[in-house]
């Protein structure tokens, strides 16, 4: 009989397979007595278990493919970074002896005290990094009572839908080597590490699929739908047909759009459209180019603070940036100055608290920026000086008033004269833009379009400060919505003030890289796309079919109408109509 499983789809795709249910044996940890003359021999074997663990890990990190990106290889350097963080292995020492317990006992005390830590955090996603820990002091855990880190080998699982309660970023990686076609954990959410690195992996992925261990056995046919967040277990046959179908259609989807790589981007009257890729750090442009050869629309620099948790000084920018440019080859390169502060915050910064009561509105980017410049200067210089080497941009975040962008626009004009000064070579005429991403600054659109060489809208923080939404705050995520019909005229009266100066103007939040919003934002006159790397494709295909002199009078209909519902409906009629007239 088939059985109907839901749960949340994290990497979308189809994929037919056999099961293969990944049991791991939870043991139940015992405490028991181990008296002072013998503290010394327990801790040894903590120690021992903790070498172990490490040695594991490297060895997996030698197993993956050697083109594995850094960010991705970064998961399993975290759990190697908690081996020897001190508050969690000397905590674990201090329970030994304060105790008189076990290793086991005193480690899982520890691990539940630090659990608590990250479960009091108010970020969703450092919520979810309580994962990291559960992960690491399951495998050290493992390592104490000597119990083997197994994965089934390469022959058994090729081609199969692994089910298991929660998976490591280590064994995900080592699945993907052994290519198997999907999987499905009972628990994680979106913010999942199974969740970010399947979508990065691109295998179709369901988790929080609840019971699915007890529902399915090894061995049975299964097909996920990673786009839906549903799985089948034994389909009928009508079920198989119409799922190889659709898997088929995706199959044919994938090599279309493969088939867009490198091409122009141009509408079917004759438009020229820009479409350039966001990026955190220079290695996500191999991402990038796996998908198209494009330029940078944002990179997004805070990245490179938040990774090393310090300031990095003028040298170190300078040869990040450079190395950015160098890989995009001739390809125009957007650098964003920092946007530190609110969600994206140094760990030093973070765990100095307080925090301000309202970090969102606060302290944050080009604020903190003109507060210290001590922490500015040295990006400003360094940006300068790489943008003599080709062409790069330098886009300024969350200006709010025309007094900050001159005050920004005469520093930089001071630091032009202490380079010139110091003859040191960098690029006199250096293009500066904003980001637009607070409605003070969309409403003033046009002044700060007379002064500046481009725009940028955010619509991320735009639609978080126009709905007075937190963007990270899952409660409320149900309102967060880009067709709200305040934030679409924000964002018109954005694109017409860059039009009417005729200055390039494009659109880096999220929403550009949803491609349900491609049209309407075409339609709205935006001609400037920067998305995420695997919204490239589909974004290219939806414009390249569409007819911009057609969209334009159904998109401006469509914006009279006063409801977010209204407008969605009309919208996806609109998409449904266009897509079947577009090939797929
Ligand atoms: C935005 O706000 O839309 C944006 C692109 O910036 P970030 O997401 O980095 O705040
Ligand atoms: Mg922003």
């Amino acid at each position: 009989m088939s059985i109907l499983i839901n749960g949340i789809g994290v990497s979308s795709g189809i994929a037919i397979g056999e099961a293969y249910v990944y049991s791991r044996e939870q043991k139940q940890i015992r405490e028991y007595n181990v008296p002072a003359a013998q503290h010394k021999k327990e801790i040894q074997r903590f120690k021992k278990a903790l070498s172990r663990a490490s040695e594991q890990l490297h060895e997996i990190k030698n197993k993956i493919a050697a083109n594995t990106p850094a960010d991705i290889l970064a998961f399993i350097d975290t759990h190697l970074l908690m081996l020897e963080d001190p508050t969690f292995n000397e905590g674990t020492v201090a329970n030994i002896k304060k105790l008189s317990c076990n290793a086991e006992w005193a480690l899982q005390l520890q691990s539940k005290r630090l659990v608590k830590v990250f479960d009091e955090m108010e970020d969703p996603y450092l919520r979810t990094r309580k994962d990291d820990v559960l992960h690491v002091v399951r495998r050290i855990q493992n390592c104490l009572e000597d119990t083997p880190d197994h994965i089934p080998g390469a022959h058994q699982l090729k081609g199969r839908i692994i089910i298991a309660d929660d998976l490591t970023p280590a064994d995900t990686l080592m699945l993907q080597h052994q290519k198997i076609a999907g999987f499905v954990t009972e628990f994680g959410g979106p913010l999942s590490h199974t969740a970010i690195l399947s979508k990065n992996i691109g295998i179709p992925a369901i988790v929080g699929a609840h019971h699915a261990r007890q529902l399915i056995k090894t061995g049975e046919t299964l097909i996920i739908d990673g786009r839906q967040g549903m799985l089948i277990n034994s389909p009928d046959r009508r079920s198989l047909k119409h799922y190889r179908a659709l898997k088929k259609a995706e199959l044919e989807r994938k090599a279309l759009l493969h088939a867009l790589k490198n091409k122009p981007v141009v509408t079917t009257d004759g438009k020229v459209i820009t479409l350039h890729g966001n990026i955190d750090r220079p290695e996500d442009i191999r991402k990038l180019r796996k998908f198209d050869h494009t330029g940078v629309g944002l990179y997004r620099t805070e990245m490179l603070f938040i990774e090393k948790n310090e300031f990095p000084d003028e040298d170190t920018q300078f040869k990040t940036y450079k190395r950015a440019l160098f890989r995009l080859k001739d390809k125009p390169l957007t650098i964003r100055t920092i946007d530190l502060g609110a969600d994206k915050e140094l760990q030093d910064a973070a765990d100095q608290g307080p925090m301000a009561h309202n970090p969102a509105m606060g302290l944050r980017a080009i604020r903190r920026c003109m507060k210290e410049p001590e922490l500015f200067i040295p990006q400003l210089r360094a940006i300068l000086r790489v943008a003599a080497l080709g062409p790069v941009r330098m886009m300024i975040p969350m200006l709010t008033n025309i007094e900050e962008m001159h005050l920004v626009l005469r520093l930089i004009e001071k630091i032009k004269q202490q380079l010139r000064d110091q003859k040191i070579r960098f690029d006199e005429n250096l293009q500066v833009g904003a980001m637009i991403e607070v409605p003070a600054a969309a409403l003033s659109a046009d002044a700060f379009a007379k002064h500046l060489d481009f725009l940028s809208i955010g619509t991320n923080d735009l639609i978080q400060y126009t709905l007075a939404l937190d963007r990270i705050d899952d409660e409320i995520s149900y309102l967060y919505n880009p067709l709200n019909p305040a934030v679409l005229h924000l964002i018109q009266l954005s694109i017409n003030a860059g039009k009417k100066m005729g200055i390039p103007i494009s659109l880096c939040g999220e929403m550009a890289s949803n491609p349900q919003y491609t049209r309407l934002l075409l339609g709205m006159g935006l001609e400037y796309f920067s998305v995420q790397a695997n919204a490239l494709l589909e974004v290219k295909h939806i414009i390249n079919n569409s007819k911009l002199s057609r969209l334009r009078s159904q998109i401006k209909k469509i914006l009279e109408h006063q409801s977010t519902h209204e407008i969605e409906t009309r919208l996806e009629r609109l998409n449904m109509r266009e897509s079947k007239k577009t090939p797929t």
